[in-house]
């Protein structure tokens, strides 16, 4: 403006100078604010997206994790089912016995409640594996796991294999007639069976049994003690019956 002589005063032309460098600084900082507002908003942008990546990675393994998790559960149960089960009859075995029997004896001695157990041994097991072979034998034991299921029923009794041909029932609730009623119906279904033999001859089985009720001042080796005497008894007496242990007088 100065150059076509609009501006001659010399102050005018200072002023206007002034005003065109000022009018530049706050354009110029407006330009820097502009870009500061532009690479601040990527710069969140890029830690959103990082963050939310990193939310699903860390959801994903969550999931994963808890699926193996549930997997090792599994396996776990499985594994204890296993160790506690006869693998032969699935019937449980000596160790659940032997974890089981002192608590329900201490069960028993706190409520009151009667505790009744029975061993059963099957009769002259040996001829029948010498006549018609061990794999025959097997058969025979789970067919008698079979019969123990059958009569073993209340939810809190429980049927073991605890030896080869030897099995035993826990009758927690139950008096020593009780058992004796559920013995004598195991032994009358066994030895009603008739087992077919490879050549189809019909074999036939009896087992024999000793019951022992828990008395005061027993623990599980009295208690498992006396019914082991009272089913040497029943062998003793013939076989294919049923003894019971008298109470401990202390
Ligand atoms: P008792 O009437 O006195 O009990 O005679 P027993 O022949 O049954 O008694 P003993 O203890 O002499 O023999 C038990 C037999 O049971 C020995 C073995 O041949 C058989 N036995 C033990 N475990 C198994 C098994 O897992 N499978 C089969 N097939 N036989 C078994
Ligand atoms: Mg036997
Ligand atoms: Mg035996």
């Amino acid at each position: 403006m100065a150059a076509f002589g609009y501006l001659a005063d010399f102050l005018a032309r200072e002023i206007f100078m002034q005003a065109a460098v000022g009018a530049q600084v706050i354009l110029l900082n407006y330009a820097m604010v502009q870009r500061w507002r532009l690479l601040n908003k990527k710069l969140l942008d890029v830690e959103h997206n990082a963050r939310t990546e990193l939310e699903l990675k860390v959801h994903e393994r969550t999931a994963q994790l808890r699926s193996t998790m549930r997997e090792l559960e599994k396996a776990n149960r499985q594994l204890a089912t296993l160790s506690l089960n006869d693998a032969l009859t699935g019937l449980h075995n000596r160790r659940h016995m032997d974890n089981l029997l002192p608590e329900l004896c201490a069960e028993a001695r706190r409520t009151g409640q009667p505790l009744t157990i029975a061993l059963l041994d099957a009769d002259h097991f040996k001829a029948v594996n010498d006549s018609w072979g061990h794999e025959f034998g097997d058969r025979c034991l789970q067919h008698i796991a079979d019969i123990l299921r059958r009569h073993v029923k209340r939810p809190r009794d429980v049927a073991i294999r605890f030896g080869g041909e030897e099995f035993a029932i826990l009758l927690p609730g139950t008096d020593a007639n009780g058992a004796l009623g559920v013995c004598e119906g195991i032994l009358e279904d066994i030895a009603a069976i008739r087992v077919p033999a490879d050549d189809g001859t019909p074999v036939t089985l009896t087992m024999s049994a000793g019951t022992a009720t828990l008395s005061q001042g027993d623990d599980e080796r009295d208690l498992f003690r006396r019914a082991d005497e009272a089913l040497y008894r029943a062998k003793a007496c013939g076989r294919n019956r049923t003894e019971q242990a008298t109470p401990e007088v202390s």
